[in-house]
């Protein structure tokens, strides 16, 4: 079944929307990595950002961070470059792919000294900590925990803050059947306080229990910017995702 990759809705277009990339077009060296990306999140929602492996998400956030350059076009956080916003980390939180995390050092001492940065109270770490479920383990070293408590205080690093948008690029990597259930409600529960969440991943199924709003990039394009609840009828988001993603690899072979 093909299902036609939909139009983005008029949301897209809206340069005030808390995240809003447009015609964002980057390259290294003479490979076009993103080409002419616009898409949009907004509050309220979780926005899944799907595409193959290299297909240039993480790329994407990190010219959302201002950690890489767009050769043209806008990405902004509510309405501002990252670097324009007077306190970035008190309003936007991140995690990013190998999350910059000191082995040698303990969950407290780590959010201490990302809450200098945010200004969120010592209270508030033990908060974020019981969050993610790292009570127990907030005085062992990092370098003795696994993927998945390291993604756990990644998350509780973007957290800290009580962020308006939360960006998080694969915050499923490492945890196991019972952390992707505790992200799900996590995710879930921001969002329904009013914060925008921009997730990455590849783990289709578990996405579409969590996720509003869908954007799928591929071959450095978006593909497709809808919502979950406006998938053709009977199609789940695996199949619409692999329908896209192959629809279009066939229209540039016939080009
Ligand atoms: P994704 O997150 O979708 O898997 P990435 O954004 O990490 O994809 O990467 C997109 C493409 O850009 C990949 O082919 C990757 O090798 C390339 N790339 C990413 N960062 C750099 C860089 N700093 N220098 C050169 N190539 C890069
Ligand atoms: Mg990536």
């Amino acid at each position: 079944m093909r299902a036609d990759p939909s139009p983005a809705p008029d949301s897209a277009l809206d340069p005030g929307a808390p995240i809003a990339v447009t015609q964002v077009t980057k390259s290294f060296g003479d490979r076009r990595v993103l080409d002419d990306v616009t898409f949009t999140a907004r509050p309220g929602r979780v926005t899944g950002y799907l595409g193959p492996n290299g297909s240039g998400k993480s790329t994407t956030i990190r010219i959302l961070l201002g950690l890489a350059a767009a050769d043209s076009g806008t990405a902004t956080i509510t309405g501002r470059d990252y670097t324009g916003t007077p306190h970035p980390s008190r309003e936007i939180g991140v995690l990013l792919e190998n999350a910059g995390l000191h082995p040698g050092l303990t969950p407290i001492k780590q959010l201490k000294i990302a809450a200098a940065a945010s200004a969120a109270s010592a209270e508030r770490i033990t908060a974020v900590l019981d969050e993610v479920g790292l009570t127990d383990a907030k005085n062992r070293k990092i370098k003795t925990f696994s993927q998945g408590m390291r993604q756990r205080l990644g998350i509780a690093h973007a957290l800290l803050a009580e962020p308006r948008v939360l960006i998080l690029d694969e915050p499923a990597n490492g945890l196991d059947p019972e952390g992707m259930i505790w992200l799900r409600g996590l995710l879930r529960d921001y969002a329904a306080h009013g914060t925008t969440v921009l997730v990455t991943s590849h783990v289709l199924a578990e996405l579409e229990r969590f996720i509003d709003d869908i954007v799928i990039i591929g071959g450095g394009r978006v593909l497709s910017q809808t919502s979950l609840d406006q998938l053709p009828g009977g199609t789940d988001l695996e199949a619409f995702y692999l329908s896209t993603v192959h629809a279009a690899t066939d229209q540039e072979a016939q080009s």
